[in-house]
Parts: C-alpha cells; structure tokens; sequence
C-alpha cells in the first residue's frame, strides 16, 4: 500500500493553492483529503463517506480548483450539487478561499431570493457552479445555464440529498449534463438510497471512507435546557446540584478560563469547599494533577474544567457531565459527553444553551446527527434578567452568525444599537426606555415563556409548570 500522503506538497497541486492552504493555516492533509485527492487528481469516479468536520469539503475543492486551473470561457465545466442553500454557501467560502490566488470565476445558485445577481454572474461567464437542485433546474430551465462544457459533477451530502426527496431533481439533471465527465458523491452514511445512487451516478468508483469521529454512545443521556443569560445557568446549575445523590460525580465544562474561575469562586461559596475544584490552563500543573486525583478518588464532587484542560482526564463513573457552555469547537461536545458513560457505565450530559449558542447547538446535532432533547427550567428556578453588556454580546453574535449565513443580512443588531442610544430617544431620567436595564422585570416573568427567547434556530426558552 502506498504511504498515506502527510504534506499538502506532496499532491501534484499548484503553487497557487499551496500558499491558500498554506494562508488557512492547515498543516496536514485530513485522511479523507490525503485518501481522496490523489484518485480525483488522477480521474476516477469517486464515492467518499465522510461527515461534515472531517474536511470533505476541501478534499474535492482542491482538486477540482487544480484540474480547472484557470479561467477558460465563459461556459461553466465544473457543477457541484448541494441539499441547502447553507451547504451551497458554505462550499463557496471553501473556493473563494482556496481559489483566491486563480482567476477561476463561480457561482452560488440557490432559492430564497431573486435569481437577477445569479444570471447576471452566469451570463459573465463562469468555471464553477455550486448549486441547489431546485434552483439548478430552474435556471436552466430559463436557458440561463449553458451545460455542454461540463466535465465534473460532485453530489455533496447526497444522503441529505436523498432524505430531502431531491432524487428526481437529480435525475432530470444527469438527463442534461453531458454524459463524459468525472463524477465525485460525498456522503455522510451509506444507506440504500445512497448505494442505489451511486450505481446510476458513478462508473467504477473508488470508495474512500472514513470512520465517523463523532458518534456519542448509546449509554448517554443527552438533554439541554435553554437559559437566558450567564447568572440564570448558576440558577439552573445550583438547582441541579441539590440531588446530591444523583449529582455525586459531576464535571462542568466551561469555555474560557475566565468563566471557570468565575464560576468556581461563586461555588465555593455556595457548596462546601472541599466539593468542588477547578482546573484550567492557569493553575499550576500540580494543582491540576491533584485536583484531577481527588475528583477520580470521588473525594471531590464537581470539577469546573476548561476543554483544553480536561484533555486526557480519565475517570468512569462520572454521573453527569454539564456544558455550562455550547464549545465552539464542535468536536469538543463529543469529547466532553464521553466523560460520562465510560465502560459502560450510564451516564447523563446536561447542555445550557443561550440565545446566541443555539446556533451552535444545531452545528453540532448535525455532527452527532441527533435531536438533544430540549427540558423545561424548573419552576423553582429564578430566571435572572439578563444584563445589558451580556445582551449586547448576544445580539451581536446572533448578527455575525446571520451574516455568516446571508452575505446580504445587514444586521439588525447593528441598526437596533444606533436606535438606542440615539440621546433623542431617552426619556427624563436619561434612561432607553427599550433598554432591557430598566425594564424591572426584564424579560423573565416567572411561569411564562420568556419575551425574546426564541433563539435563531427557532428554540424556545421553556418552563416546566
Ligand atoms: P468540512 O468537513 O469540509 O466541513 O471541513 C471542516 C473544517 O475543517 C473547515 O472549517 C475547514 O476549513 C477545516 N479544514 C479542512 N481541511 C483542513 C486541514 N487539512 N487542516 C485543518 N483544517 C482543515
């Protein structure tokens, strides 16, 4: 077997890309990249099964950017189908990226809003189209895609695709595209619909998979509770904490070491203080050596953990595992989660949500491919208004995430800060009367859904009765 590939100078790819690479700051190729970009360098059909995080994305960009070299034309020869119009943006990011040393022109098809700027692009002259189905065929039914030049066809997330009930959309374009060309499907399982795809839409594939990295185990219990600001999820935390018996070994993930800190110091003073430690990049590596043996000898009952901090920390027998936050780093939920449950053991993991982590939480059930059920705050939990500055950070999360999404969004967050703090709009105390800081009850009534707690993803915050 040839030696897997470790550097990205090892694939026959242009200087142009190599520096791209080079500017994202990837080291190593990924084993789907090191696997899949030599076979689609050198032609073949390719049949790729790999998640979403795995750097699948790159691994057909790549190549394709190498074999379109440069801008030839004005017909598009490479068409590169994917189920949502996020997916479509996203792949795009990933050529502007890696092309941005190219002339290669593309363009992102897809619904949602008026095709005039897409046609506009189209009638320019491009190499590359990333597109939806629908939007596809629609514009090629306007006779605004000339498709006699194609030469290079990726299904992406096919199994999105099929699950989305696009197959026929599929169909009726393979009718259209020229028959010789090089085909590439990428998908994240390999169900019957997917392989029966793969017969009709490959000739002699080569199958390259990659395990799924993010697979939580069947012992977890995953729940998550939406909470509206820092000072509600110690409620939310505090409360939880009362079931001693059940609470007996508990890690509290946190994201910063700022927030560990901070929220150890509020449990100390709340919890007896040989209950809980803390351990993040700041302490000693003695400290953190020792409190990790005093919570594995079940000496202590709750360690506060940074990610990076919690690296390598085996312990079974944790009863609970609680995201105090969503990670930023996908990945990291699975690897906080599978502290809990180890050989076998049953474990549960608790996730607090804000409004502006939901978007994440969606990112990562799309990585574990699962629902977190969503449980109601306790009633006797006191759900804090949030903060002025800590409703600011969250809008304007919520903004950037927006803007992530649609390039055109302008950000309501942005507009909404200038309304405020227009001197005009304040009334005789020199107070924003729409400011949340004076609005004495906030948004919290007790017992209600909260005003403002539907979250980008379309969450609700909820209580139980
Ligand atoms: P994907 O699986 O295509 O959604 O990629 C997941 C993430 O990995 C994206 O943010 C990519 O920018 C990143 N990525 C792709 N290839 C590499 C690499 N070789 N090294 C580091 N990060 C990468």
């Amino acid at each position: 077997m040839a030696t897997p590939i470790e550097k990205f100078s090892d694939f026959k790819i242009n200087k142009q890309l190599l520096n791209a690479v080079e500017d994202l700051g990837y080291d190593q190729p990924t084993p789907i990249q090191q696997k899949a970009i030599p076979l689609i360098l050198a032609g073949h059909d390719l049949l790729g099964i790999a998640q979403t995080g795995t750097g699948k994305t790159a691994a057909f960009v790549l190549p394709i950017l190498m074999k379109a070299k440069y801008a030839q034309g004005t017909e598009p020869r490479v068409l590169i189908l994917a189920p949502t119009r996020e997916l479509v943006m996203q792949i795009e990011e990933n050529i502007r990226e890696l092309g941005k040393y190219t002339d290669l022109r593309y363009v992102s098809l897809y619904g949602g809003l008026g095709p005039k700027t897409q046609i506009e692009i189209l009638e320019a002259g491009v190499d590359i189209i990333i597109s939806t189905t629908g939007r596809f065929l629609d514009l090629y039914r306007k006779g605004k895609i000339p498709v006699k030049a194609i030469r290079t066809m990726v299904l992406d997330e096919a199994d999105k695709m099929m699950d989305m009930g696009f197959l026929h959309q599929i169909k009726s374009i393979l009718e259209i595209i020229p028959t010789k060309r090089q085909n590439l499907l990428f998908s994240a399982t390999f169900h019957e619909k997917v392989e029966k795809l793969s017969e009709e839409f490959l000739e002699f594939p080569e199958k390259v998979e990659i395990a799924p990295q993010a697979t939580t185990t069947d012992t977890i219990e995953q729940s998550l509770y939406m909470v509206p600001n820092f000072k509600t999820k110690v409620n939310v935390l505090m409360h939880l904490l009362e079931d001693e018996q059940a609470f007996n070994r508990v890690i509290v993930f946190v994201k910063t070491r700022k927030v560990a800190e901070s929220l150890f110091k509020y449990l100390v003073r709340k919890l007896p203080e040989d209950q809980v430690k803390v351990i993040h990049a700041n302490k000693g590596q003695n400290t953190r050596i020792n409190s990790m043996e005093a919570f594995k000898e079940g000496n202590v009952r709750l360690l506060v953990a940074t990610d990076v901090a919690a690296r390598g920390l085996d312990v079974s027998m944790v009863s609970h595992v609680i995201n105090f936050d969503v990670p930023l780093i996908y990945e990291d939920y699975v690897h906080r989660v599978g502290r809990t449950g180890r050989a076998n053991h049953a474990g549960t993991a608790i996730t607090f949500v804000n409004d502006a982590e939901a978007y994440h939480l969606g990112q990562i059930e799309q990585l574990i491919r699962m629902k977190i059920p969503v449980v109601e705050i306790p009633e006797a939990v006191v759900i804090e208004k949030t903060p002025f500055d800590e409703q600011q950070l969250i809008l304007r999360e919520i903004d950037d995430q927006k803007k992530k999404l649609d390039p055109d969004f302008k950000g309501a967050f942005h507009e909404k800060k200038a309304r405020e703090f227009t001197p005009s709009k304040k009334n005789a105390r020199g107070t924003d009367p729409n400011s949340q800081k004076n609005n004495r009850r906030g948004n919290t009534k007790r017992g209600k859904p909260i005003k403002g707690g539907q979250s980008p993803t379309g969450r609700k915050i909820k209580r139980s009765k």
